[in-house]
């Protein structure tokens, strides 16, 4: 290493900055290009596969190097974020002094959660940024991160938006919940105590910060300096909560990242997740809420049915209300009165939509403006946006029940407007490195330097023509070049008439070539003129955004008003189109659903038509055991009675012909033995966790859906646990959740004989001349076969195999009446445990690359089994 005296300057600085970044990949800017050096430099060269060079830093030292242009830097900027790195930006800052280097610092850090570059944000979702702080999270004595949590803070930013929001869990062991709510926040960075177990499955890129940023005092002062405040009263927020840690560490981390995101965060609201109807994780996913299982694709969820939102603050609000059911009639009422008004009212929904079309991201818009980073063009999609507001603004002057639909205030903001119109040019450019921003007559100041460059521009064209007549010189030229700039040019033959106060500059084979002191008094104006404009006209600009940045709150609660009559207008297209009904929601414990049908699959059948079914609980009934053969349609009947039950509590109109609702508190679902591996558990593995979950979260307001509960193992093990779930919810007092129970165990049937509350139904089939059909219609009573078969006929087995297995079928069934004893007894079973070791000849059959994971697991798990059974019959 060189001596420290033998070091460059610029590296000097450079090192002097990074001490203070240790975890981030360093960009510095030097003139065009930011450069990361050393690991930086490799790291770099590695993930954005650019070269790796190197730079002199010493005298026989160089270091490894790797640039990228900074015009360029946002899609690499992105690449290196979506990798989970952080980046630190760094400026050139003021003057270059005469001798010396540039000044530089860190503008800002860029990670996950706190990007706000357009192109790197999700257009139609939330960017959040989530600080989880868990009390009791790990045991300083023991490293390993072990988790036994009672309490829980959950803050989360959109610094793009503005939302800031906080909530606390208490409790048993609240990790289930926590779960729930960051999968529904789908975040995209999570802030945790480096203390804190290291939860793999949580979504986002988890940061991991020092736990000494957690501390109570601390959190609760940076939030009283953001904030202006001596008490956090006015949030809700008891002094030293666990709440208060976790937004706290948010205001520090964003101080460290990005401050002027800062400026964004006028607010902090304090929510509980008992205002909203709880959803876990495998719930959100099962329901195929915002996205689908198989493509991960909004198309083929349920918020791809019900977003027919046209701006992106409506996207963003749909989709929120889809992850946050209501738990409050008069909340859901009053949504039901918007959606209601424009179901009705068609013609004013059309031009509410066709004005809405036009809007731009009013709320993000309006961030980049407080937050110093928006250019002429945001300014310009801002004034067009604010426009448009007039034409609402008449339609809710003519419509005045529209105005009590929504939650937050609808301001006209037309001293914003006329700002932008005053100070806006008609075009003006793009960025802020061309001028042309600003319209005349604005300001005196920019108006003056333009006419006194004008003025030049207009004296030196005139030069010639001017001093032809005043000299008399007929061949007197104006010309320009690089090295003296504007000159005069006269012929040698007429260098006796040139006036005294020419200067010569140059002596060609013909002529010579003067400048005047006016000359290059105007020379300076012209070329100057630019560079002033430039730099009034950004003063100019930031004085704009300024102003505009105090009205933020106005220019805010108007964007959400707008996100909240996009939506309602979405809503009552989405009803219309579906033919929806307008469910009546109450406090009652009841569910009644008539003539429902699934949104999602009713949509995807085109020549076929759904066939509806009621849900009509009976006052005593809990449970409702459907059995039927498979694709009869016992999965798709328990999604649509969930689907429907959320939707009317989000305050949407549902597909059915009528609908009463008691409020639900929480849908659990276990639906269906998907065929993959969760975090290298079995599928019965995971089953067993997310039904011993429902088990210990539901209450009697819940409704479950359990589908084919038991089918990841042995029919006998299957059953039984089957069996004993449904007695379970029946017969505990506080679960008694109404239930619907799909399954494949016809002898679940016969539970309805010993439990009062649970009811039998299944799926229609009709036969006729031999050709069995699937009518779809769900109706009262016990299925009384499977009808495997016959689902093996369609999905295409070779004819042989059919017919065998009907022979087989009805051997089976004469023998016994349970398939269950057969398969105990039959004769292969048994022999499968003679002296010699079959378990190896089997080993060595295993084609293993024919083989998926799943089968393989399945298959250990079954040898597994079959040697506890062997061991027990010895
Ligand atoms: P199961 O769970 O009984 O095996 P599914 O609910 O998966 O059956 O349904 C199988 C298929 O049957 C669905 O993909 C759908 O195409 C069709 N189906 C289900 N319910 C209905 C219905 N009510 N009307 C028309 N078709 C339906
Ligand atoms: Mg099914």
């Amino acid at each position: 290493m060189a001596k420290k005296s033998e070091i460059t300057p610029i590296r000097k600085q450079y090192l002097e900055i990074k001490r203070d970044y240790p975890n981030a990949i360093l960009f510095f800017r030097l003139g065009d290009f930011y450069e990361t050096f050393d690991e930086d430099a490799e790291t770099t060269a590695r993930e954005l596969d650019i070269v790796l060079t190197s730079r002199n830093v010493a005298k026989g030292v160089r270091v490894p190097m790797a640039g990228i242009p900074h015009h360029a830097a946002e899609n690499y900027l992105g690449r290196l974020i979506e990798r989970g790195y952080h980046v630190a930006i760094c400026e050139q800052i003021g003057e270059q002094p005469v001798k010396g280097i540039f000044p530089r610092k860190v503008m800002r850090v860029v990670t996950p959660g706190t990007v706000y570059e357009p192109g790197l944000l999700p257009g139609d979702g939330n960017n959040y940024l989530v600080c989880l702080v868990m009390k009791g999270d790990s045991d300083p004595k023991n490293s390993t991160k072990q988790l036994h949590s009672t309490q829980a803070g959950i803050a989360y930013v959109d610094i793009t938006t503005g939302e800031f929001a906080v909530t606390e869990l208490q409790g048993g062991n609240i990790i289930e919940g926590v779960r729930s709510e960051i999968n529904r926040l789908n975040p995209a960075e999570i802030l945790l105590s480096e203390r804190f177990y290291a939860d793999e499955s949580l979504p986002g890129h988890h940061t991991e910060w020092p736990a000494w940023r957690f501390e109570v005092g601390r959190c609760r002062e940076a939030l009283m300096s953001h904030f202006e405040v001596t008490t956090l009263d006015g949030f809700g927020l008891r002094t030293d909560t666990i709440g208060v840690q976790a937004a706290g560490a948010i205001i520090q981390y964003l101080t460290d990242t990005q401050p002027t995101a800062l400026k964004l965060l006028m607010g902090l609201s304090r929510y509980s997740l008992h205002d909203f109807m709880t959803l876990d994780s495998a719930t959100r996913r099962n329901l195929e809420l915002t996205e689908t299982i198989r493509q991960g694709s909004i198309a083929g969820s349920l918020l791809g049915i019900l977003d027919h939102s046209v701006t992106p603050m409506g996207k963003r609000l749909i989709r929120q209300w889809v992850s946050k059911p209501l738990l409050d009639v008069s909340r859901i009422e009053n949504r039901q009165v918007g959606v209601e008004l424009l179901h009705q009212n068609g013609l004013l929904r059309g031009e509410i939509c066709n004005q809405l079309k036009k809007f731009s991201d009013l709320e993000r818009l309006t961030n980049r403006v407080i937050s110093g980073s928006a250019q002429p063009r945001d300014l310009v999609a801002l004034l067009d946006t604010l426009d448009l507001l007039k034409e609402i603004d008449h339609l809710l002057k003519e419509h005045q029940d529209l105005i009590g639909i929504l939650t937050s205030d609808f301001y006209l903001c037309s001293a914003e407007l006329d700002l932008l119109n005053a100070a806006l040019s008609d075009d003006p450019p793009v960025t802020l490195k061309n001028i042309g921003i600003i319209r005349a007559g604005f300001s005196d100041e920019l108006d003056a330097v333009i006419e006194r460059s004008k003025h030049a521009r207009d004296w030196i064209a005139n030069l010639e023509h001017v001093e032809k007549t005043r000299t008399g010189i007929k061949t007197l030229k104006v010309g320009y070049n690089k090295v003296f700039g504007y000159y005069l040019e006269v012929t040698r033959a007429n260098s006796s008439m040139v006036p005294e106060e020419y200067i010569r500059k140059q002596t060609l084979v013909n002529a010579e070539r003067y400048i005047t002191p006016d000359l290059k008094e105007y020379e300076t104006l012209v070329l100057n003129a630019d560079e002033r404009i430039r730099e009034i006209e950004g003063r100019i600009f930031k004085e704009i955004c300024q102003r505009l940045a105090k009205s933020a709150h106005m220019l805010l609660s108007t964007a959400r008003a707008i996100a909240e009559l996009d939506v309602f207008c979405g809503l009552a297209e989405c009803a219309i189109n579906g033919g929806y009904c307008k469910p009546e929601v109450v406090e009652e414990d009841t569910l009644e659903i008539t003539d429902g049908r699934h949104p999602v699959v009713e949509r995807s059948l085109d020549s076929e038509r759904y066939v509806p079914n009621d849900a009509i609980f009976e006052s005593d009934e809990r449970i409702r055991v459907i059995t039927g053969p498979n694709m009869s349609g016992k999965s798709t009947y328990l999604r649509q009675v969930a689907l429907i039950a959320l939707m009317a509590q989000m305050g949407s109109f549902v597909p059915a012909a009528s609908a009463r609702i008691g409020l639900i508190d929480r849908i659990f679902t276990r639906i269906g033995a998907q065929d993959e591996i969760h975090a290298g558990q079995s599928t019965f593995m995971v089953e067993m966790i997310e039904t011993a979950n429902i088990l210990h979260h539901s209450t009697n307001r819940s409704l479950l859906i359990l589908d084919e509960i038991g089918r990841g193992t042995s029919t006998y093990d299957g059953v039984s646990i089957a069996w004993a779930v449904i007695e379970y919810i029946h017969n505990h007092p506080k679960l008694r959740a109404k239930t619907l129970f799909a399954t494949h165990y016809h002898e679940l049937t016969q539970l309805s004989e010993f439990l009062p509350g649970i009811r039998n139904y299944n799926v229609a089939v009709s036969e006729a001349d031999g050709t069995v059909v699937f009518l779809h219609r769900i109706v009262p009573g016990g299925a009384d076969r499977s009808y495997g078969i016959h689902v093996g006929q369609l999905a295409g087995l070779p004819k042989p195999v059919t017919q065998r297995a009907s022979e087989i079928l009805i051997q089976l069934e004469a023998s016994s009446g349970q398939a269950i004893k057969l398969e105990q007894h039959t004769p292969q079973q048994l022999a499968l445990f003679p002296a010699t070791n079959p378990l190896l000849e089997e080993l060595n059959a295993i084609d293993i690359n024919a083989l998926s994971p799943i089968e393989a697991l399945n298959m250990l798990y079954e040898w597994q089994r079959r040697y506890a059974d062997s061991a027990e019959q010895e």
